[in-house]
């Protein structure tokens, strides 16, 4: 038993191993995810305002359409003017001209507030894409460095994780699947010595009497009954 417990010890040293590095690859995550989140900001910026710009040069083509019909029709009712001969007609004529005129200078009024409107539109469309570049650019290096990291942690749990097929090996079957059972539902250590008063090492409830008997021969292993961690009592020199 005293072999089968420092050979589990081993592994567990392993184990704390990996969860170390399971926890620094865990912390790239959030970092990752900041660095999409602005990119994301900046892709839907571009976008809006991009959309902003069609819209108001989809009105300005219609406003263009529709100031060269409305010029047509002007030149048509001065002609009307120029030919009428009898001062009714030529009343009449006139008012149409007047009210043309009035829609044309209307018109130009609002080709002019739309085509300032359009050129501050594409300042800000081509600053949110320069933005969106540089950021890219930006982020390329912290993109570049987190990978390598990655690539890194990734090669140090392999390396672990081989490591504790090794090692799992000496330990007994029923011996290591109590202890595995206990570390994957905690994701912390599931083996604990025995503090001096047969209390737990973990979280010092006491051990029953009836049960240090056993364990005082060093060849029994008890959960314990407080936090359910797996107890050894700590004699011979276990661990190395
Ligand atoms: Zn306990």
């Amino acid at each position: 038993m005293n072999q089968d417990l420092a050979a589990l010890l081993l592994v567990q040293n392993d184990d704390e191993a990996i969860r170390a590095i399971e926890a620094r690859r865990d912390a790239l995550s959030p970092r990752l995810a900041a660095l999409d989140k602005t990119r994301q900001r900046a892709v839907d910026d571009v976008a809006r305002n991009d959309a902003a710009l069609e819209r108001e040069l989809a009105r300005i083509h219609a406003l263009e359409a529709r100031i060269a019909e409305h010029r047509e029709r002007h030149e048509k009712n001065l002609a009307v003017l120029n030919q009428a001969h009898k001062l009714k007609e030529a009343t009449a004529a006139m008012a149409q001209v007047e009210t043309a005129r009035k829609v044309l200078a209307d018109d130009e009024s609002e080709l002019l507030a739309l085509s300032r409107r359009i050129v501050e539109l594409r300042v800000v469309a081509t600053s949110s894409r320069e933005y969106h570049n540089a950021m890219v650019s930006e982020q390329a290096d912290t993109r570049a460095a987190i990978a390598a990291e990655r690539a890194h942690i990734d090669a140090a749990l392999a390396a672990a994780r081989v490591k504790r097929e090794s090692l799992v090996g000496a330990v007994s079957k029923s011996l290591f699947s109590k202890y595995d059972r206990v570390q994957s539902r905690r994701k912390a250590n599931a083996l604990f010595a025995l503090h001096g008063d047969f209390s737990c090492g973990s979280c010092d409830t006491a051990i029953p009497r009836q049960r240090r008997t056993a364990m005082s021969s060093g060849q029994s292993i008890e959960v314990c009954e407080g936090c359910g961690v797996l107890l050894y009592l700590p004699i011979a020199p276990v661990a190395e």
